[in-house]
């Protein structure tokens, strides 16, 4: 089968391999694949992985074997769960199996979805409803990760709150949180294009970096935010997440920040008594309701589709993220 590869540091090529071997598990024909900035970051050797290694962790596909006594048939479109967990420690079994310390992500410490062909468990498939169309599928993964955060999150009708980053991830808070009622929403980017479709989306303002603190301070009389969403992944934007932050304020770690030092300014958390909380993937459950949100329309995700590559132009697509900042998202379409 065809797959793009990451044969070594920044040497990602589209190349032949072997099937993967399913044994008990389901084979499913991968459709769609989204690529994630946590890919960008493989591929830069940000986050290390083994060589060589098939990328790719958002996948939607077609099961064409199903798995041994599995409960999804043959020719069912489904959204693949991504982490495999171990079922058997304490996290696990505590119902945070997103926590597992035995754990593995596809794309990442075993082969993922860049490729025709992937090996998927029984319990880590959702079928997708005929009602969403192909290129929609491709967001569900992320759109579960960005369920899976709020859930972490309280909000209140009336709240004001701030998104640091419009990329896909930002974009999708930001609706979220329209839909749970936060009513006044200020989006933060540099790039302009973004700041037009999270105006779109329903942002009651957009800023540049720069100019965010007066802008929220402009619209809160001074309080700052209710609930800010850090979805870049810096020191820097942590350190303005804190800062945008109202006394009392929850701020929600959505972006990965690996970065081991930085400034931030510590006693505003002592000062804002503010709740810092984080977030690292999804249960199955948070992916069924972003099946559910997609399906009766609640979250758009049509718009934030930029570019569409065939997987043996694989190494255009991850081009196109890394060098253009306007593009939001980029599906393969391997199907
Ligand atoms: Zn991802
Ligand atoms: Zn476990």
């Amino acid at each position: 089968m065809q797959a793009l590869r990451l044969a070594d540091l920044e040497k990602l090529e589209v190349t032949e391999v072997p099937r993967p071997d399913a044994g008990e598990r389901a084979l499913v024909a991968v459709d769609r694949a989204g690529i994630c900035g946590s890919d960008v970051k493989i591929v830069r050797g940000i986050t290390q992985v083994a060589y060589p290694r098939i990328l790719g962790h958002e996948l939607v596909g077609t099961v064409v074997r199903s798995a041994r006594g599995g409960h999804i048939a043959e020719g069912t479109r489904v959204l693949v769960d991504p982490f495999i967990s171990c079922g058997r420690c304490v996290r696990c079994r505590g119902g945070r199996s997103n926590l597992c310390g035995n754990g593995a992500l596809l794309g990442r410490e075993v082969d993922g979805g860049f490729a025709e062909f992937v090996a998927v468990d029984d319990g880590r498939m959702l079928a997708i409803p005929d009602g969403i169309s192909r290129d929609d599928a491709g967001f569900l993964q992320v759109l579960g990760v960005c369920v899976h955060a709020q859930t972490l999150v309280d909000v209140f009708p009336g709240q004001t709150g701030v998104v640091v980053g419009l990329g896909v991830g930002g974009l999708l808070h930001l609706q979220l949180l329209r839909t749970r009622g936060v009513r006044r929403i200020v989006g933060v980017t540099r790039s302009a294009a973004k700041r037009a479709l999270a105006e779109r989306f329903g942002a009651t303002v957009t800023c540049h970096p720069d100019d965010a603190e007066d802008c929220v301070a402009e619209l809160t009389g001074g309080a700052g935010a209710d609930v800010v969403v850090e979805s870049v992944g810096t020191v820097e934007t942590l350190a303005q997440a804190i800062r945008l932050a109202g006394g009392g304020a929850t701020v929600l770690l959505y972006g990965v920040t690996r970065a081991e030092a930085g400034r931030v300014d510590y006693v505003q958390l002592y000062l804002k008594e503010l709740e810092l909380v984080s977030s690292r993937a999804a249960l199955i459950g948070d992916y069924a309701r972003a099946v559910d949100l997609l399906a009766d329309g609640v979250v758009q995700v049509a718009p934030l589709l930029s570019e569409r590559f065939r997987l043996d132009r694989g190494t255009e697509a991850f081009d196109a993220l890394r060098t253009r900042p306007e593009v939001v998202k980029v599906l393969l379409e391997v199907g």
